[in-house]
């Protein structure tokens, strides 16, 4: 059993400033003058129509893009798909089937509202996101839509943690619907992982009783307190496709997730590389090139 890392209060600076970084910019981004010439060209515009062609995810989830992506329109039966003005509401046709199925079996509980999926052609966003490059990742409010929304709530969703300062989930916000929501995601097997934060895979592991196996998908992360990241295997026949690391067996209820609760993780910044370590963003698979920057 590993001992969580503690970080000095000056590391504890840096990453706060590489996350206020990556937040607006990525830190790569700032250092345009000693990058390659092509990778200026190509993170300056970013394509508004998806790349022709079959559907294919290249690469993996943090460096990667997408052909033949298909977007999910604002609403549908059992969704509310959110902040249009982004254009992020495109991925690979096997994610947007996915997001119609489990939005029309989940309809009882509320329309679900979905946040950022992928540009369209995925690659690299110069805001919000570290992932969501292959098409094949989506976000979803833990907050149920109880009626169609207005353009102002769909431009500005309401962003509420459901996490307490104190570590607790709160009532009005977190319930059966929620956990229902979450066990339907992580019970089909077309799911690889689903990030939520530490106290909330905490509650689904309390109240879970015998039936574990839907747990192993939900893994702790910082963040994700107010939505939830749900990433789905690699389709058939995408041969460039990076899967994620295999899930260490057993449900993750374990030491793992008690070491993101007493560190205080739980409400910790996302452990970014330093700014030192990591001025640039790593090579873009060969195939990305082509995608990204044809006009
Ligand atoms: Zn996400």
């Amino acid at each position: 059993m590993s001992v969580p890392y503690q970080f000095s209060v000056i590391e504890k600076a840096l990453i706060a400033a590489a996350v206020a970084l990556t937040l607006v910019v990525w830190p790569g981004d700032l250092m345009a003058t000693t990058a390659p010439v092509r990778t200026v060209a190509m993170t300056n515009r970013v394509a508004e129509t998806p790349f022709p062609g079959s559907p294919q995810a290249i690469g993996s989830a943090a460096n990667g893009c997408l052909s033949g992506a298909m977007s999910l329109p604002l609403s549908g039966p059992g969704w509310e798909a959110l902040r249009p003005g982004r254009n992020r509401n495109w991925g690979h046709p096997a994610l947007i089937a996915f997001i119609r199925d489990l939005a029309g079996r989940t309809s009882g509980l509320g329309q679900m509202q979905i946040g950022d999926i992928a540009q369209p052609r995925g690659g690299h966003m110069t805001s919000g996101h570290g992932s969501h490059q292959t098409g094949l990742d989506v976000d979803i409010f833990y907050r149920l839509a109880d009626q169609p929304l207005s353009d102002q709530e769909r431009a500005e969703p309401q962003m509420e943690s459901v996490v307490a300062e104190d570590g607790s989930l709160i009532p009005e916000l977190w319930g059966d619907a929620q956990l229902a929501l979450l066990k339907t995601f992580a019970s089909d097997p077309r799911v690889e992982r689903i990030f939520v934060n530490p106290v909330i895979k905490r509650a689904l592991c309390d109240i879970a009783g015998g039936d574990r196996a839907w747990l192993r998908v939900i893994r702790p992360w910082w963040g994700h307190d107010d939505h939830f990241h749900v990433r789905i295997q690699c389709p058939d026949g995408n041969g460039d496709c990076i899967p994620g690391p295999p899930l260490p067996p057993g449900d993750g209820c374990g030491a793992e997730l008690q070491s993101w609760i007493t560190s205080g993780d739980w409400k910790g910044l996302p452990r970014l590389p330093l700014p030192t370590q990591h001025a640039h963003r790593p090579e873009m698979p060969a195939a990305c090139r082509a995608i990204i920057s044809a006009f």
